[in-house]
């Protein structure tokens, strides 16, 4: 098992559990329907970065050009405290050991491209470094409403993505009842809520800058990856 330190807290997940197709206006852009239950998938433990560490650019999407797009995605995620199986939507909250910043870095043109010949989003979720979390796990009490933060990400100084955590559709504690008739969730495993609107591609050199309120702010470097 991996451990990763988000802040001054070390965790030791066992999965990545995301939310697609959370946020109407981001369901809108992507031209996908919008879901009657809570759309997940899993992303791999070797995604997982934190402070300090950059975004690698993978040479196999930046080379080619059906796939030379990756985009930012800004997300409320939370930490799993106990184990969770069958639980109700109104014990939810007891659950939560704390929120965090995460970013689902996604192969877009790849995921598109799967999308379309209904193959599953795996290969576009799961590149090393596309999962970043930070810059701390607050206490899920310091936290009273986690659906009423700002959510912001910035490339660059410039706002791509802003908006507010209100606008998920699927909140948290019916989430955590629906994955956990699937998944038995175990202590330390992320779950992401979602992207909202404004998801747009990323460059080699850019610098990325997610900020939710109530948590603060990461900031990332994007790199190509080395030549070997
Ligand atoms: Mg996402």
């Amino acid at each position: 098992m991996s451990s990763i330190k988000i802040g001054n807290t070390e965790i030791t997940p066992t999965k990545i559990i995301c939310l697609g197709r959370n946020y109407l206006e981001h369901i809108k852009e992507t031209n996908a329907a919008i879901p009657t239950e809570p759309v997940f998938f899993v992303k791999t433990l070797n995604t997982l970065i934190s402070e300090g560490k950059p975004i690698i650019y993978p040479r196999i999407l930046y080379e080619n050009e059906n796939y030379n797009r990756v985009d930012h995605e800004v997300e409320l995620a939370f930490i799993i405290s106990k184990p969770c199986k069958n639980i109700s939507a109104d014990e939810a909250f007891e659950y939560i050991k704390g929120y965090t910043i995460f970013l689902d870095v996604t192969a877009r043109k790849m995921q598109i491209s799967d999308r379309n010949i209904k193959l599953p989003w795996y290969r576009s979720k799961n590149f090393d470094t596309f999962s970043v979390i930070g810059p701390k796990v607050v206490p899920s009490k310091k936290i009273e409403n986690p659906h009423n933060l700002k959510i912001e990400l910035k490339v660059n100084n410039e706002i791509r993505q802003s908006s507010n955590t209100k606008h998920m559709i699927f909140k948290i504690p019916e989430m955590l009842e629906y994955l956990s008739k699937f998944i038995t969730l175990v202590p330390d495993d992320i779950i992401a809520t979602g992207t909202p609107s404004g998801v747009g591609p990323i460059n080699p050199e850019d610098t990325l800058e997610a900020y939710i309120e109530k948590i603060g702010k990461i900031q990332h470097k994007v790199i190509l990856e080395r030549e070997d």
